[in-house]
């Protein structure tokens, strides 16, 4: 079984073709699993890059019958049966598991693509704590640049990520900033966040939207419900209805769209671009090729579709690798149900929101303690769960974020390049957050701005 993308709902279903002794080749463009839920604390310097990412030959280690390879898939070869790797050999499969994620979605932005940071991958994430600390460092340098507005931060998207980026970089400001820069006027700093429709995390109850805009701008987030992007330039951003902000970052949490990896294989695309699968999760026409998670169009059983959530990549994973074991034991394949637990999202400290599968809905501490557990829980490592742990026991009792280190990835003339190829390569010789940029800069998701 050839398993592309070690996200969610890959790890999930190699670990369960594991147990039951097939032999599973396991492909990531990256070499760690990332988790994503908490991409948006590694950006505002709540976490370090190593705690939300995974090595996946790690998880892997004892069980030897899953192999990885590092590659990014670029496309299907049907009479082969084979998937072809940038750069490398193909691989043949049985059995193929799609479970390469989304992608940010700019709907055609102009400017977004070239101006904004996105928050899909590690690299992202560094390039927005990157990018938001030098701009303190040049208001220190250089106070006229305060006057520019070089402190306004845009956020777009009220989304779960919107909300949760906006709440985390006014706390950072505010209760860290704010004190390490004695010379610097923060207060002239400002966080926009910027909602094309009239409500913040549009799936949850009205309840819990009040709660998260009240929540916001409590802690200062200039919330603007109602207003459309219209262009973000280098120096700015315009709405639709004429006005604009000066910013030099824009944070793009808008959209997501199914990987690109959904557009190679010349099967159905339903909404967002995502791979049209029956109930059994194969995709139309190749029973033998599954989709799972954010690059799936799975039909929710009542006239709409799942929502892209880890918690259907995770239970995805783990039907795609039953049936292919059912499939193996000349068994039907079954329906695929998804079990809905609940959706939550944290507006910062002490404050969050969460709805649970029963109907409860929770709110402020509450919520909050139980998002910490969850995605305690949910996270890949004991290791990066003891060090989550302490980093949060330390953030809450002194106020204090310890990762807050621009670390940008520099030209390495010393070390040898094997070719001008592959992100492996490039990445020879660098620390784990070089690494990880230089990946990028060599991948297609970012740009080094
Ligand atoms: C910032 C952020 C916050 C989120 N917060 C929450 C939350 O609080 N709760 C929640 O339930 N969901 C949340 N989500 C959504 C959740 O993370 C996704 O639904 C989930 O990760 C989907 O799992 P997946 O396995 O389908 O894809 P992913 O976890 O995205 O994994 C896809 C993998 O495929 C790899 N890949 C992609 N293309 C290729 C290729 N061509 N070749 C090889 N490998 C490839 C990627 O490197 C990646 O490792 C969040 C998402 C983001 C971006």
């Amino acid at each position: 079984v050839v398993i592309v993308g070690a996200g969610f709902g890959g790890l999930a279903a190699a670990r369960r073709l594991d147990k039951q002794h097939v032999d599973v080749t396991l492909i990531d463009r990256h070499n760690y699993h990332t988790f994503l839920p908490l991409l948006y604390q590694v950006s505002t310097a709540g976490l370090n890059a190593a705690d939300v990412g995974y090595p996946v030959r790690g998880v892997f280690r004892k069980r030897r019958r899953v192999l990885f390879r590092q590659g990014r898939v670029t496309g299907i070869d049907w009479q082969g049966q084979q998937v072809r790797i940038e750069g490398a050999d193909p691989v043949s499969f049985d059995k193929l598991i799609l479970a390469a994620g989304s992608a940010t979605n700019y709907f055609g932005v102009p400017g977004a693509k070239e101006h904004s940071f996105p928050l899909y991958t590690l690299p992202d994430a560094l390039r927005v704590r990157n990018h938001l600390l030098s701009l303190f460092e040049a208001a220190d340098t250089r106070p006229d640049l305060v006057a520019d507005r070089v402190l306004n931060f845009v956020v777009v998207g009220g989304g779960a990520t919107g909300v949760e980026v906006s709440g985390a970089i006014v706390e950072l400001i505010e209760k860290v900033l704010r004190r390490d820069f004695h010379d610097l006027d923060v207060s002239a700093a400002r966080v926009i966040l910027v909602e094309r429709s009239d409500t913040l995390l549009g799936p949850f109850s009205q309840k819990s939207r009040d709660y998260a805009l009240a929540q916001l701008r409590k802690k200062g987030v200039d919330v603007r419900l109602g207003t459309t992007v219209a262009e973000v330039a280098e120096d700015c951003v315009r709405f639709a209805d004429g006005g604009s902000v000066p910013t030099r970052m824009v944070v793009w949490a808008a959209g997501i769209q199914a990987d690109r990896l959904a557009g190679v294989g010349g099967w159905g695309q339903g909404p967002g671009g995502r791979i049209t699968v029956g109930p059994d999760l194969a995709v139309e026409g190749h029973p033998d090729v599954f989709a799972i998670g954010d690059i799936a169009d799975i039909d929710n059983g009542a006239g709409g579709r799942l929502p892209q959530l880890a918690q259907v990549a995770l239970q995805g994973g783990k039907f795609a690798a039953k049936q292919i074991l059912r499939d193996l034991a000349g068994e039907p394949r079954q329906v695929f149900r998804y079990r809905d637990k609940g959706t939550m999202a944290t507006i910062g400290r002490r404050a969050a929101v969460a709805e649970l599968a029963g109907g409860a809905k929770l709110k402020g501490f509450i919520a909050w303690l139980a998002w910490l557990m969850l995605h305690l829980v949910y996270l890949v490592g004991m290791r990066n769960r003891m060090s989550v742990l302490v980093n949060w026991g330390w953030n809450y009792l002194t106020w204090d974020r310890g990762p807050r280190l621009i670390v940008a990835a520099e030209p390495m003339p010393s070390r040898p390049q094997l070719t001008a190829g592959t992100p492996q390569e490039r990445a020879i010789g660098a620390g784990p957050e070089q690494a990880a940029s230089t990946a990028t800069a060599a991948g297609d998701e970012a740009t080094e701005p």
